[in-house]
């Protein structure tokens, strides 16, 4: 909770689903891009793949030291960020050690803790964003551990497909069992990605989706569509690379719904 009077801190949001190709990372990309033209955003990289880094125009070879000397080095966050060619949006990359932190970390003290402490620690850091926006690898590993643990939402995007249920049905349990950890934390958003409309199977998928999580789904749904698997291989978000697609509407939209819930439940609490 946070004191009376005191400034709270940004909203931290991890990006999180066990399964890979889901659209974590595009969505990650390009919610912080929408974000970024109202709100001060800093997205973390904490997938060892670094795509967030790349999609954002950051190659391998140009990552300095990130998410890893964060993690495991120790370093201050404020000496690892670094800016994006977005105004508004910085990135703590993946750094190329990263790959290694998933073995390293099982041996560390708070090995779960670690991201939440290093943001602690840099008060100062977090009062320059509004939002961060947390990456996760395909994985319920001590990545996404760390992530879950530091954030207050986690934010499912769920490919509309036919496992779609049992994948999130492992995610909500791993969601339960971090609560221990870190008791503030809510499973406050489904997306659907890569929706077909032509698909009767994405209709029937999304239908079933709703009537299981009710509005905890956003209205928003991302298409499927191709200028958004275009835009990483140009070091891109596909609202830069192509604002009038119909993926980058919808992540405009994605994001205006993610402004308009924060304000509602912000509403609530002061209530
Ligand atoms: P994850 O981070 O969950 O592994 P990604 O965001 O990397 O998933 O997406 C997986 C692949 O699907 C990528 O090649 C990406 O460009 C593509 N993709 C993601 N969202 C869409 C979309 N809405 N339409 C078309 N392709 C997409
Ligand atoms: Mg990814």
């Amino acid at each position: 909770a946070t004191p009376a009077g005191a400034k709270p801190g940004p909203r931290r949001i991890a990006l999180a689903n066990q399964k890979g190709g889901v659209g974590k990372t595009t969505t990650a990309i390009n919610m912080a891009t929408a974000l970024s033209t109202t709100k001060r955003v800093l997205l973390l990289d904490l997938d060892p793949q670094g795509n967030a880094s790349t999609g954002l125009g950051v190659p391998r070879n140009e990552r300095g030291e990130g998410s890893y000397a964060l993690l495991v080095g120790e370093k201050p966050l404020s000496e690892l960020i670094c800016p994006s060619k977005i105004p508004g949006l910085d990135l703590l990359p993946a750094d190329n050690d990263l790959a290694g932190a998933e073995i390293e970390l099982v041996g560390m003290e708070d090995r779960e803790r670690r991201l939440a402490r290093a943001l602690d620690r840099d008060p100062a850091t977090l009062a320059r964003y509004d939002y961060i926006l947390m990456d996760c690898p395909p994985s319920l590993g001590l990545l996404t551990l760390n992530a879950l643990v530091a954030a207050q939402s986690v934010l499912v995007p769920l490919q509309t497909e036919f496992f779609a249920l049992e994948g999130i049905s492992q995610m909500t349990r791993t969601v339960e069992r971090v609560k221990r950890l870190n008791p503030g934390l809510s499973l406050d958003g489904i997306v659907l990605t890569m929706f077909d409309r032509r698909n009767n199977l994405s209709e029937l998928v999304a239908r079933d989706v709703r009537s299981f999580f009710k509005d905890r789904v956003y209205d928003t749904v991302i298409p499927r569509n191709i200028r958004v698997s275009e835009a990483p291989s140009h070091g891109l978000p596909v609202l830069l690379y192509d604002v009038r697609s119909a993926g980058a509407q919808a992540y405009i939209q994605l994001a205006a719904e993610l402004l308009r819930r924060d304000r509602a439940r912000a509403k609530e609490r002061a209530a």
